[in-house]
């Protein structure tokens, strides 16, 4: 398959579907036996920022007979034109439909990327359901973190990779091929690797509500799935992507990536990244300094990024940005996720003074004693001295994160976000140089499961938009921009990612109603979902705006991640108590379930920290 230019000439960025890019892998189809395409159902510019799937498309095409190839979303007037024309949704690399393939892989990261499964599906001219399609269809599997509670997909997907993808990835490829020399159904694969720790296979569970409404039981029916999926985990870190797909156009993420680590320990009560990627994990600074140096030499990037969940976190990130500057002068280093306390304003010491791009700090909320319960306890003081620091050192433009709708979070904690604000901006000004430039970017909280606060409900809309509308009144001032999304769009995010397999019909409905694209607020029809929502019978505040006790089975409840729901109440009930959890990594270790798993994960910690204790700096 190609586009014709004719094609093309009708698209916006062409090249969005062109494929061709430096590092991108075409192996010999015919001559290789299983055939893998991966997604992310997105648009090729963030699809292509995406940090995953670079690592499994190396992975699997370093694999001698796999091949895998890429494709994203198609945006509405490419579809458009597709549809026009006839033509089926094909990957990048071998423009080979996708109902060509062995295997088609979604990465699912955010949930308002589910319609975009369904459309490109339906693109691919392959059954949307995955009880409509047979043994001649391409097998549809998803990872990324919205699989670990995978019930609103369960309806679309045929099996799950909870977890780190790069060994089990591997186990369910030998699976596979031996399936496939035999050709037998795909049952019979299905009840195979549902054997295999980290596979949820959804079809072989059935889920019963009581007359409220809520789960009831989930429960295997076959013998082969296990009553609760584990989470994977890699122990080492896999070796670094150090040839990535080189985008032609500008991308989100438009620079190398290395990632020194993988989780985090801070234990931020909100955040569901910091439960679901655990343990901390990372990569030795020499395999940090020579990924940088063959990404510049296969790649030809002038920036990197230093991908972790916490950069700051790293045990020696000021020797390893040092030495990274060292070697690699004309290299930028792009550092993500930075604490906002003293260990930062020490990494801004590391930094080459002529290197000055923008400061991205995340204070999460504008009051100590909100910041206590979610459990970033950084005192205002600290605060003030990392953005004071910044400005000495020539950085004018410095963004900071808040959430609104934290639970307990009051007006007081809104006026707090003012006042902070305020201060860090009288402190710029009072630097040198020119107006400091503060972005204040708000989001709104979204109870996720797996987290602490999973139980909680989400607040309403109309005291969200009063939160904001104060906001905007109090901060309207040149120098400072505030950017906040449509709360209706976190609604759903609550509503889908804490939803049961019954939303399977909602997304399918909104689909069919048009929805595609929901991330994009000018693709986002509010209105579409809540027409679908009720078509289902389905309420979009049961999911997202109730309160849940804490004996309810929550629709993820078979999916073990390690960390248990005993720890979780736990640090709910702190939380409320307005009561820190120190971070295990350089304190005690909080028994949070994974030591069941990992008996020496403490120990390990305390061989990648040299007594490195931040609070002492
Ligand atoms: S087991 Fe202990 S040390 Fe390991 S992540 Fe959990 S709380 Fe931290």
């Amino acid at each position: 398959m190609t586009y014709s230019d004719n094609i093309l000439y009708q698209v916006s960025k062409p090249a969005r579907y062109t494929g061709g890019e430096w590092n991108s892998l075409v192996k010999d189809w015919d001559k290789t036996n299983i055939r893998v395409v991966l997604t992310y159902p997105d648009l090729y510019e963030i699809g292509m920022s995406n940090i995953a799937l670079p690592i499994l498309y190396e992975l699997l095409n370093s694999q001698p007979d796999v091949l895998a190839e890429r494709v994203y979303a198609p945006w509405p007037d490419m579809e458009a034109v597709m549809k026009k024309a006839g033509i089926p949704l094909f990957s990048l690399e071998s423009k080979h439909r996708l109902k060509d393939f062995d295997i088609i892989g979604f990465s699912l990261g955010y949930e308002l990327t589910y319609t975009n499964v369904l459309n490109m599906l339906h693109l691919a001219q392959i059954p949307v359901l995955a009880s409509e399609r047979n043994d001649s269809h391409p097998i549809v599997i998803a990872g990324g973190g919205c699989a670990l509670n995978p019930e609103p997909m369960a309806d679309f997907i045929d099996l799950f990779v909870i977890g780190d993808g790069e060994e089990v990835l591997l186990e369910l490829l030998d699976s596979f091929r031996d399936w496939k020399g035999k050709g037998a159904p795909k049952r019979q694969l299905f009840h195979q690797v549902a054997t295999i720790p980290g596979i949820y296979v959804p079809s072989l569970y059935q889920v019963e509500y009581q007359a409220d409404g809520l789960v009831k039981s989930i429960t295997p029916t076959v013998p082969q799935a296990s009553p609760a999926i584990q989470r994977r985990i890699v122990t080492k870190l896999p070796p670094p992507v150090t040839k990535p797909v080189v985008p032609y156009i500008e991308v989100i993420q438009d620079r190398g990536a290395v990632e020194i680590q993988r989780g985090c320990s801070r234990g931020c009560r909100f955040c569901q990244a910091g439960i679901i990627y655990r343990p901390v994990r990372e990569r030795s600074q020499s395999e940090v300094l020579q990924a940088a140096g063959e990404l510049i030499a296969n790649c030809g990037y002038s920036e990197a990024s230093l991908v972790s969940l916490s950069t700051s976190d790293y045990h020696d990130i000021d020797q390893l940005v040092t030495s990274l500057s060292h070697h690699y002068h004309n290299l930028t280093l792009s550092l993500p996720s930075l604490r906002i306390d003293r260990s930062s304003v020490r990494l801004m010491n590391s930094l080459p003074s002529h290197r000055k791009t923008g400061l991205t700090f995340a204070p999460e909320a504008g009051s100590e004693r909100l910041r206590r319960i979610i459990n970033k306890n950084i005192p205002e003081d600290e605060i003030l001295e990392t953005a004071a620091a910044a400005f000495d050192r020539g950085y004018i433009n410095l963004k900071l994160y808040f959430m609104l709708g934290l639970p307990t979070e009051t007006i007081d904690d809104i006026e707090g976000i003012t006042q902070l604000v305020d201060k860090v901006y009288s402190l710029g000004r009072k630097a040198k140089g020119r107006r400091p430039q503060i972005r204040v970017s708000l989001s709104t909280f979204v109870p996720k499961p797996h987290t602490p606060f999973q139980w909680v409900a989400q607040e309403g809309e109309q005291q969200l938009n009063a939160k904001h509308e104060l906001l905007k009144l109090r901060l309207h001032r040149k120098g400072i921009r505030l950017s906040w999304p449509d709360p209706k769009l976190s609604l759903l995010e609550a509503a889908l990612s804490r939803g049961d397999r019954r939303l399977g019909k909602v997304i399918y409905g909104a689909w069919q109603l048009g929805c595609t694209f929901d991330a994009w607020s000018e693709h986002f029809n509010y209105g579409n979902w809540l027409g679908a929502f009720e078509d289902a019978g389905l309420e979009p505040s049961f999911y997202a705006h109730r309160e849940r006790s804490l004996e309810e089975l929550l629709p993820w409840a078979h999916i073990d991640v390690g960390v248990t729901t005993a720890f979780l109440k736990r640090e709910y009930q702190r939380a409320l108590d307005g009561r820190e959890t120190p971070d295990c990594r350089h304190k005690t270790c909080n028994a949070c379930g994974l030591q069941h798993w990992q008996p020496d994960c403490q120990q390990k910690y305390q061989q990648l920290s040299p007594s490195q204790d931040i609070s002492k700096d």
